[in-house]
């Protein structure tokens, strides 16, 4: 388990971590993105996804659950899990071959489906500070 903090003053700073992080990823991945509304997870998202070499436009998938790219080398996976109500939800979008195929996963809210997911993930926190448009991001990794 290792944890890493930063401190942004702007979505461009965030931006540039989420891209360094996003070099770090390996197929089968999982990210776990934690934080409040506009706390910044999918402009971290859009960054990343950006670096991975994903040239399709990103957006906030919050009514499909989950949204499918590919990058340069793998399959991404971006979802927003803040509708999904049951398990069973889970199920019927077959959330299992994507938490445990090849592609990456990124997961906004995934504190909703924390039961569904494997010891070994990725935690990314994005959290308000005193100052405006600073954000504190830690990123967490846990298993071995
Ligand atoms: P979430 O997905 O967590 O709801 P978004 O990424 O959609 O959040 O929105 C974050 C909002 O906060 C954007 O409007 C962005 O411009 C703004 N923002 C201000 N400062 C920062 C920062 N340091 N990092 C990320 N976003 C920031
Ligand atoms: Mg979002």
């Amino acid at each position: 388990m290792s944890k890493n903090e930063f401190l942004t003053t702007n979505p461009i700073e965030t931006a540039a971590v989420a891209e360094d992080f996003a070099g770090s990823l390996k197929p089968g991945d999982i990210v776990c993105m934690y934080g409040d509304l506009g706390a910044g997870k999918t402009t971290f998202c859009q960054a990343a996804l950006k670096a991975l070499g994903v040239e399709e436009q990103v957006t906030s998938p919050t009514f499909t659950i989950i949204k499918e790219y590919m990058g340069r080398a793998l399959p991404v996976y971006h979802f927003d899990v803040y509708r999904v109500h049951s398990e069973e939800d889970m199920f019927e979008i077959g959330y299992e071959d994507y938490f445990f195929g090849k592609g990456v996963c990124f997961i906004e809210w995934a504190e909703l489906i924390e039961d569904l997911l494997p010891e070994k993930v990725i935690r990314v926190s994005l959290g308000y500070t005193d100052e405006e448009d600073e954000r504190k991001i830690t990123i967490e990794y846990s298993g071995d």
